[in-house]
């Protein structure tokens, strides 16, 4: 009978654990070759509009606000 009460825990945790490693909400981010820095990638929100510089992969949140803006 405890079974059960396992298995929601299993899934509680899961779900924690899914929600902390869920990809940025709304954002979505491009490679932009042309903008590479030496080692470091140029990432472009496409829904923002943000941009990064990473070595290893695209920023794990949106960075929206962070940057200098442009008109
Ligand atoms: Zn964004």
């Amino acid at each position: 009978m405890i079974l059960p009460i396992i298995l929601v825990i299993v899934f509680v945790i899961v779900l924690i654990f899914a929600r902390r490693n869920a990809p940025t909400r709304d954002c979505r981010w491009r490679e932009d070759r042309t903008g590479d820095k030496g080692s470091l990638r140029k990432y472009h929100c496409v829904a923002c509009g943000a941009e990064a510089y990473r070595s290893e992969g695209p920023p794990d949140r949106c960075l929206k606000g962070l940057d200098t803006p442009r008109l």
